[in-house]
């Protein structure tokens, strides 16, 4: 790829689709939403507000450019720095590849917009479209995904239906688990039950494998994530790219397991699974929290939360 471009990246080898040459539609960091676990830092632009931030025609002439010098790859992906359905012409760029080249188009959306028709008409033009679901309330959707203050996440769960009754491509939806905001079983449940009344193709787990906005996200193991792929129907598939038999941990100390056990009771080994420690160790931090911590028992186990007072 030649320095020259402005608003191509790639072509990036990828497992699923090849070889994949990115769009870039939006400047650094315009989004509609400002995600805890966003990897390109703490949002710079977050707003709703569509247009054409990037000159489409500009756009179409790198494209062109690319392909004239013998640019190959086998889908084109809208993703990049931002929200790419924020740009009005988003579609118009989807067209024009499907036109001028064999090559498939993918649109990677955060699902924000798509109560709006003209996103959805547009987005139908891509041949696969993944969009994000992590959160399974207004209240979830605020912690996780941290939206506009305009967006509301019924009204978003709304348009993905509308979406999927439409759209004849191919529906992938990513699935980011954040440890102490929706990465318990019962929170993981409630993400799945709204996902599978919109019926996509795939889904795909993911988790904090590289440094996101906040430094508190961090990833879950890759072996409680795998467990929680058993949770959607159909199965989740694990997309966070650990490196072969690395095992990612979450730190472990007072302020973590306070804040797991503060929104949910847990037992020893639910801790263990989502912070990727041993029981043992798990167990010695609990003691720390002397009276702070209450002990209830449920079915024969043993669940530990906060007391009232903290
Ligand atoms: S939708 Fe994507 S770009 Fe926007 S804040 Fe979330 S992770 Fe970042």
């Amino acid at each position: 790829m030649s320095e020259s471009y402005k608003y191509l990246f790639g072509p990036v080898p990828s497992r699923r689709l090849g070889r994949s040459l990115g769009v870039d539609l939006v400047p650094f960091k315009t989004c509609s939403t400002n995600c805890v676990f966003c990897q390109l830092g703490p949002v710079g632009h977050c707003t709703i507000i569509r247009r054409d931030y990037v000159p489409l025609m500009e756009v179409l002439k790198e494209l062109r450019q690319w392909m004239a010098s013998d640019g190959k790859a086998d889908y084109v992906t809208l993703s990049g720095s931002g929200e790419p359905t924020l740009h009005s012409s988003f579609g118009k760029v989807l067209r024009w590849v499907h036109q001028n080249s064999s090559m498939k188009t993918v649109l990677l959306s955060n699902s924000s917009l798509f109560h709006l028709s003209e996103v959805r008409q547009d987005a139908s033009e891509a041949d696969i479209v993944k969009v994000s679901l992590s959160a399974w309330d207004q209240a979830s959707f605020e912690k996780v995904n941290r939206p506009h203050p305009d967006l509301h996440f019924e009204q978003m769960v709304e348009g993905l239906h509308q979406f999927r009754s439409e759209y004849k491509g191919s529906l992938w939806m990513e699935v980011f688990i954040v440890p102490g905001l929706n990465a318990h079983p019962d929170e993981v449940r409630k993400i799945a039950a709204v996902a599978s009344t919109l019926r996509p193709d795939r889904i795909q787990l993911n988790t904090a494998v590289r440094p996101p906005a906040e430094s508190f996200v961090q990833a879950v193991p890759p072996d409680y994530l795998q467990k929680l792929s058993l949770l959607f129907a159909p199965q989740a598939e694990v997309i966070a790219s650990f490196k072969p038999g690395e095992k990612a941990s979450m730190i472990l100390n007072e302020k973590t397991v306070r804040r797991l056990i503060a929104l949910h009771p847990s037992t020893v080994e639910q801790l263990a699974h989502i912070t990727g420690h041993s029981e043992a160790a798990v167990q010695s931090v609990l003691d720390q929290l002397g009276s702070h911590l209450m002990k209830s028992e449920h079915n024969g186990a043993l669940y530990y939360t906060l007391s009232a007072s903290v």
